[in-house]
């Protein structure tokens, strides 16, 4: 996987995990007698990853997340963007798997990666 890309599925795993801190549903889960914590550790490492990533591909990271909330990179499955399960070019899947350029979806636009 591209080291770019690996770092994107990070972010989007620590925004998601700052989102249960922060979101609707934390204050449910406090109600239920379970701490969460502040996060601090969370936001120091997403500072790092961001500051890591390829400029460029940051900034498509932040427009999609507004879109897409949280799946904005997303594993291809037998030749399918699990975010829109548009079935994708063979063409293009047998380019983006031979490079080592990330890829984006065809059909929604969101960031591709092998598993
Ligand atoms: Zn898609």
């Amino acid at each position: 996987m591209n080291k770019d890309v690996r770092f994107l599925v990070s972010l989007q795993d620590i925004d998601n995990l700052l989102a249960d801190f922060e979101g609707d549903d934390a204050d449910e889960i406090r109600s239920m007698g379970f701490e969460l914590g502040s996060g601090k550790g969370l936001r120091e490492t997403k500072k790092k990853i961001r500051a890591a990533l390829d400029p460029t591909l940051l900034r498509a990271y932040d427009r999609l997340s507004k879109v897409y909330r949280r799946r904005v990179v997303v594993p291809v499955v037998n030749g399918t963007c699990s975010g829109c399960f548009g079935v994708l070019a063979t063409a293009r899947l047998q380019q983006a798997r031979a490079g080592d350029r990330p890829m984006v979806c065809e059909h929604c636009g969101r960031i591709l990666f092998w598993l």
